[in-house]
């Protein structure tokens, strides 16, 4: 019996056959990535690229089904790729360890038949969707928190883009993150698998569905949604604003002294007083607060937040590291 015989006899030898053609990108590595990239290596798709900024972190292991104890501290796409080579090494697998910004989106993501999101923010999927309307590449938006979340295949023209159904991303600290809404795992498995499910029917020809899917797993919810009627002036216009860099998280090293200072465009307006609890928990130990600021340590970092989205973590940072901390704090 081969590798496939058993996928083989559902979808048929043909559609089977096409998987192997195929090139797809998982973008984030986290828990619902986590759950996408090992069924389409199983599945036997031809190329698959993972791309992840981050590194394994102890507080990942409780839902990230691809890592272990003996990953901790290693970029996540390195060791996805590792683990995906052992279960497939039919599978041409690619690590991308990088961050997805305007000014790299439209190189990383082209000359794919399929883009997953596995991503934790709107900045990544505003981008993702952007390359789409430029380059007409399926994409499967899907998200996750607490116990609900997302799925909803998008592949223009035929279809709307993500800005129709949402023109603008939330303002930075307008979402729940899995720091404040916390998440469980279960839950984030059967909307990634919801997505895996979407990006085969894609990948073999079948057409997929049509409808947005929320659910919310604790308490038994599910309701499928109309895609919205009306077409934005974005994906009608292939106006790109987002790779043009119109709305953008900023991170770079400060001059001369080890640290990272984040700028958010459009400058927000955090709500400083609702930051101060989820920080300090996060830190175990109190934070000061002015009008303007927010200052405390997290770790080995000192660090203040300012009322317009700004940040300054001084200490041994990356600027992809800083990103993620600012992502999963302030959210966005
Ligand atoms: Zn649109």
């Amino acid at each position: 019996m081969s590798r496939y015989s058993k996928q083989r006899i559902f979808l048929g030898r043909e559609a089977d056959a096409l998987l192997r053609t195929k090139r797809v990108a998982v973008v984030g590595l986290g828990a619902l990535g986590s759950v996408i990239a090992p069924w389409l290596a199983r599945a036997g798709v031809g190329r698959l690229t993972l791309i992840d900024r981050d590194l394994v972190e102890r507080s990942n292991l409780q839902r990230q089904l691809l890592y272990t104890e003996d990953d901790l501290g290693q970029p996540k796409a390195d060791v996805a790729v590792a683990r995906l080579a052992r279960a497939n090494p039919e599978v041409e697998l690619r690590a991308l360890v990088a961050d997805l910004t305007s000014g790299n989106a439209r190189e990383l993501l082209s000359g794919f038949d399929l883009i997953c999101d596995g991503t934790d923010n709107f900045e990544a999927r505003f981008l993702i969707n952007d390359v789409a309307i430029l380059t007409g590449t399926p994409w499967i938006y899907a998200g996750a928190i607490g116990a609900e979340g997302v799925v909803w295949p998008i592949c223009l023209p035929r279809t709307p883009c993500l800005r129709c159904l949402i023109e603008e991303p939330p303002a930075f600290g307008d979402v729940d993150t899995c720091d404040t809404a916390g998440v469980l795992g279960p839950a984030v498995g059967v909307i990634a698998s919801w997505a895996a499910l979407e990006a085969l029917k894609i990948l073999t020809g079948k057409e997929p569905g049509r409808e947005l899917v929320r659910f919310n797993l604790w308490d038994d919810e599910r309701q499928f949604l109309h895609p919205p009627k009306t077409r934005c002036r974005y994906c009608t216009g292939r106006i790109t604003e987002f790779l043009d860099a119109r709305w953008t998280m900023k991170a770079s090293e400060l001059c001369g002294l080890e640290g990272v200072q984040i700028r958010v465009n459009p400058p927000g307006r955090l709500d400083l007083a609702a930051l101060q609890p989820r920080l300090e928990a996060r830190s175990d130990r109190p934070w000061k607060r002015t009008a303007m600021t927010l200052t405390g340590q997290e770790g080995e970092w000192d660090i203040t937040v300012f009322r317009d989205g700004r940040a300054l973590i001084h200490g041994a940072a990356t600027p992809e590291r800083a990103r993620s901390w600012y992502t999963e704090v302030v959210g966005c």
